[in-house]
């Protein structure tokens, strides 16, 4: 889960790394008052929204006076920002963050990753900051830093001052770039975050060590640990289906094929999206529904699918290894029965109790293409797909199934 740049600001404020003065505002009059309650001559009006490359994009703006604060997040909220991270449609902008500027002498890049290989968080550091981590490694790789920090002992501060040395920290700074990256390891850890990134971490003309922008991820799968981390979820930045599938747990991932796929478990969902494409198709997401494919969670399966207007056949691919066919199958005819689709449905099931499961299939009435193999599941789906001249009538729900 991706939290926004003024909420990573203030955890990490609470693990002692140094932010600037600054306050989220709703609306450009609001934006304004905030500058005001900030004090000085300088601010910049910053839109929270999921993705880095603000800048560029005119997603960071720099005022003089608060008139220009209004203006600024006047410009931004209601829009969405397009930057080289956010795909085409862009991020909404909900709120603005307004923040003094500061008096940069250095930009340093600054994150913490997890390095699957070592299974260990790593210090990623760049002399070169300012821009994204992409472009250092292309135009400067030799200046980035690496580090692998022991489990066992956490970071220590000699760890820490190496990196700050080779950052080329002046030694009147050290101690307060040692706090910062430990304090970014320590919420890094405590938190259980996968992703930890302050670009730029600058150098003040006054000497000073302050983080200006600020990224966090954490892992979805600890989120039960940290109900006030948990709680920063804003679902106006996630993908709508995606969010919609998280809060049924169901593992979704939106694509832009027509064949939609509903299968029991991730390696299984994976060859179905392969052979969909070898048979000629695309498919239209990525769908886990899990081993327990009880009748409800087919029908929310179903809802998911048939709520993107590309979807031209949906193709149900069960394998029953500890589930049961028959008890799946009464779970599609369930489905389909209350929530009648109109487009093609393509059916193979595969193991435990299968002939009862094609029976219930076959007798229900419905008109459920039945196939024997993946293979030829595919196939038909394909077929169904360039058959279909119909557009799908049902994608309007996208919109009801978000009220
Ligand atoms: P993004 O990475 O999304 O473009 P940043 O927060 O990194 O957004 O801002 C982009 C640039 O704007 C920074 O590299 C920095 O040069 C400048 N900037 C951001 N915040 C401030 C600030 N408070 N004071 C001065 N300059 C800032
Ligand atoms: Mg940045």
């Amino acid at each position: 889960m991706d939290i926004h740049e003024y909420q990573a600001k203030s955890i990490l404020a609470n693990f002692g790394v140094a932010i600037p003065r600054g306050g989220l505002a709703y609306s450009p009059e609001q934006a304004a008052y905030r500058a005001r309650e900030i004090g000085g001559s300088k601010w910049v009006v910053k839109a929270q929204v999921h993705t880095g490359g603000r800048g560029k994009v005119g997603g960071v703006k720099v005022c003089e006076d608060e008139e220009q604060v209004f203006e600024a997040a006047n410009q931004m909220f209601g829009k969405r920002l397009v930057t080289e991270q956010t795909g085409p449609d862009g991020k909404f902008i909900y709120r603005v963050y307004v923040e003094g500027a500061v008096n940069i002498e250095r930009e340093i890049y600054l994150a913490f990753v997890l390095d699957r290989k070592t299974e260990r968080i790593m210090v990623v550091a760049s002399a070169s900051g300012g821009m994204e981590i992409e472009e250092i490694s292309e135009s400067h790789p030799e200046s980035i830093v690496r580090s692998i920090v022991e489990p066992a002992a956490g970071i220590l501060d000699f760890q820490a001052r190496e990196i700050a040395f080779k950052l080329g920290i002046a030694s009147a700074q050290i101690p307060e770039t040692v706090e910062t990256i430990k304090g970014c390891y320590n919420a890094f850890r405590e938190l259980d975050a996968t992703m930890v990134e302050i670009n730029p971490l600058v150098v003040t003309g006054e000497g000073a060590i302050i983080a200006l922008d600020a990224k966090m991820t954490f892992d979805d799968n600890a989120l039960f640990r940290h109900p006030d981390i948990s709680e920063l979820r804003d679902k106006s930045q996630e993908d709508l289906r995606e969010s919609q599938a998280a809060d049924r747990g169901l593992s979704y991932v939106a694509l832009d094929g027509q064949i939609g796929c509903i299968v029991n478990g991730a390696g299984l969902a994976m060859a179905t999206m392969d052979i969909i494409e070898v048979a000629g198709g695309q498919p239209a997401n990525f769908l886990d529904i899990g081993g327990g494919a009880s009748p409800e969670r087919v029908a929310k399966a179903f809802n998911l699918v048939m709520a993107d207007k590309n979807v031209k056949a949906i193709l149900v691919n069960i394998f029953a290894g500890i589930n049961r066919c028959d008890w799946v199958a009464e779970g599609i005819v369930q489905a389909l029965e209350n929530n009648p689709v109109d487009v093609p449905v393509i059916v193979r099931l595969a193991g435990t109790k299968v002939e009862e499961g094609r029976k219930i299939l076959a007798s229900s009435g419905l008109p459920i293409i039945r196939a024997g193999t993946l293979a030829e599941a595919a196939e038909r789906s394909v077929e169904a797909w360039k058959n279909s001249t119909k557009s799908n009538p049902q994608a309007q729900t996208l919109q009801e199934l978000a009220s």
